[in-house]
């Protein structure tokens, strides 16, 4: 079938709205209508090449819409059905088969490859193969292919335009408190950057019970919107070490410190923030792919800290999304506060106002008669 896809011919160039062609869904994938598509940093990372993917070729991995069909092998959602799309894995590694599907064997096959597993692409156009399968979706369209394992359905009650952004950001900041760090209700966390991500860890810091919840942010907008959310302490580092404005507020240093910014200046800064058996998380990609950690190895072993790395937050979608949903819908993970919707067709402008700090989180609306 034909769709409009914005498609990326040059890494870091502008996207380009345009007709392709779509291929029909095989036995174990569904065709989804897009209603909306989050802008994630990990798009605007792999448009500027920090992360692999054959060009020309559609990103977009936040998409939320309703089923059109699904294969002859699908069993788990109907034409009909409401989605939120989420990344792919395989069900059958090592990984996935015990419920760890963000660390699957075969995560950056199915996610970055801009194929299916047998190498052929879902998308092409006149000019011959586009690459496809982005996380398992490439949602920056009117349409998208997907495998059924990447599919979480939405209840009725729940804003289909929202569902999106939990299937990677929101996921993402809020799984690395509540799963990866599985943070006890009472315990310290600082989190680093107040983006989407780190703004979602604040927020699952509140659902968890921290207490005190620190962000670092540069920005004095977006400290105020981390208070608002729940933060206890909203530092700016530009009023000195973040190490030592946190033991000015908690001298015993805190038992977390996540870090959305990929920053290694300001991570060597927040380890001295972490006490005794602290835990660090890193999920951030940086923007240089050799981007190295140096950590002192004396104050590691006799703090007993431990390094975390974090993939999506360490969540299981079928079940970790709609626990998100339903703390929305109790009104106890008000995510809504920090995204900003603008119509498809403007997803230039979305990308550049995200890239430019003036939006938090944008998503992309379609037009369902297109
Ligand atoms: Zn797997
Ligand atoms: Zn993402």
């Amino acid at each position: 079938m034909e769709a409009t896809a914005a498609v990326l011919t040059e890494l870091g160039a502008e996207l380009s709205l345009e007709r392709v062609q779509l291929d029909d869904p095989r036995p174990d994938e569904v065709l989804i209508q897009i209603a909306a598509v989050g802008i994630c940093h990990t798009d605007l990372a792999t448009r500027d090449g920090a992360l692999p993917f054959p060009l020309p070729g559609v990103l977009g991995h936040e998409g939320s819409g309703t089923v059109v069909s699904v294969g002859t092998a699908v069993s788990k959602v109907k034409p009909g059905d409401r989605v939120a799309i989420s990344f792919a894995s395989c069900g059958e590694c090592l990984a996935c088969t015990p419920g760890d599907p963000a660390y699957c064997h075969n995560f950056m096959a199915l996610n970055y490859a801009g194929t299916r597993l047998d190498g052929s692409s879902v998308i092409t156009n006149a000019a011959g193969t586009v690459g496809s399968s982005f996380f398992g979706q490439s949602s920056f369209a009117t349409h998208a292919i997907t495998g059924e394992r990447n599919l979480v359905k939405v209840p009725d009650d729940f804003p289909l335009a929202l569902a999106g952004p939990l299937g990677c950001g929101i996921q993402t900041g809020a799984g690395a408190i509540m799963r990866s760090f599985k943070a006890p209700a009472g315990s310290s966390v600082l989190i680093l950057g107040s983006g989407s991500v780190g703004l979602s860890a604040v927020l699952g810091a509140v659902v968890q019970g921290c207490n005190p919840i620190i962000v670092v942010e540069p920005v004095a907008g977006r400290r105020e919107l981390a208070a608002a959310l729940g933060a206890t302490h909203a530092l700016d580092p530009a009023d000195g070490s973040t190490a030592e404005q946190v033991r000015a507020i908690f001298p015993a240093g805190v038992n977390f410190v996540l870090d959305t910014t990929g920053l290694v200046p300001a991570l060597c800064d927040a380890v001295n923030a972490l006490g005794n058996q602290g835990v660090l998380g890193l999920l951030a990609v940086p923007s240089d792919p050799a981007a190295a950690l140096p950590l002192p190895l004396i104050q590691g072993l006799v703090l007993g800290l431990t390094v975390k790395n974090i993939v999506e937050g360490d969540s299981d979608p079928d079940t970790f999304i709609p626990q998100l949903m339903q703390l929305y819908l109790q009104g106890k993970f008000p995510f809504d506060k920090f995204v900003t919707t603008m119509p498809f067709e403007k997803i230039n402008d979305g990308i550049a106002a995200q890239h430019l700090g003036e939006a938090v989180k944008v998503v992309l609306t379609l037009d369902p008669a297109s």
